[in-house]
């Protein structure tokens, strides 16, 4: 690969698009989005951030989106999606929360910055392909209210805006809510993260027919524990979700050997 930028977005600006694209680079010029170096487009990374992304590709596990060791062929299941599995149907990440990912998702948390919007959008759409293929509405993960006067914004819905536009899908960011706020999942066990969690979503009564026998797929911004997005899927299934699936930036996990 040569020196450059990269980016994931496939769109092809018409001449009109380009020049004003151009003037706009004499007022802001572009700059990597994660370290601020020059670069000649903008949304992107330069070589060294890029380097720094530890992307997820196949194989997986269809359930977690974990990397599985090796390629059985067809849809695999980790052996830890079978031990416990999770109260979503199939959870895809775009990356690692190592390096830049963490980077970018820290930054995005504190400022809500439209060129990291941008290329997270591009990766959401990229490793949620046949998620959103299958999808009928987005809900992001609520944050508490409290959360939400410190930040002024939540991420998570700014990420489904962003997948919205540009898939064509609906997106819903008041059919969950959350009902109390949960003490921090760090040093929990399995079962007292299930427990912190427990009751913490649910669904607006008015938003019901939103959810009812449709297919949701659920955003956030990492996926640490998984303890947060089942609490939801739970919820939305026992407001009669058909399908509910999970996007998210990041991932915090490690390689699973395949079930024997
Ligand atoms: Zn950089």
């Amino acid at each position: 690969m040569s020196t450059g930028t990269y980016s994931n977005s496939d769109r092809r600006p018409g001449l009109l698009a380009r020049a004003l694209a151009r003037a706009g680079d004499l007022v802001v010029p572009p700059v990597c989005v994660a370290c601020r170096s020059s670069l000649s487009v903008h949304h992107a990374l330069c070589a060294i951030c890029w380097r720094d992304v530890a992307f997820i590709g196949e194989p997986l596990c269809d359930r977690l989106g974990i990397p599985l060791p090796f390629d059985t062929g067809g849809p695999s299941i980790s052996a830890a999606a079978l031990a416990d599995p999770p109260d979503y149907d199939r959870a895809r990440a775009a990356a690692h929360f190592t390096g830049t990912t963490r980077r970018l998702i820290h930054g995005f948390k504190y400022s809500d910055r439209q060129e990291v919007r941008v290329l997270l959008g591009n990766w959401l759409l990229t490793a949620g392909h046949d998620l959103l293929g299958d999808a009928h509405l987005i809900v992001p993960v609520p944050m508490s209210r409290r959360r939400l006067f410190w930040r002024t914004f939540n991420q998570a819905a700014l990420l489904a805006h962003v997948i919205g536009q540009r898939s064509g899908l609906p997106v819903s960011v008041s059919a969950l809510r959350r009902r109390r706020a949960t003490r921090p999942q760090v040093g929990l066990t399995r079962t007292q993260r299930r427990d912190n969690m427990e009751g913490a979503f649910a669904v607006s009564k008015s938003k019901r027919d939103l959810i009812e026998g449709h297919n949701i797929l659920l955003i956030d911004d990492v996926i640490t524990t998984g303890a947060t997005v089942n609490a939801c899927a739970r919820a939305l299934k026992r407001a009669g979700a058909a399908r509910v699936d999970v996007l998210a930036v990041g991932l915090v996990a490690g390689e699973v050997p395949l079930t024997p």
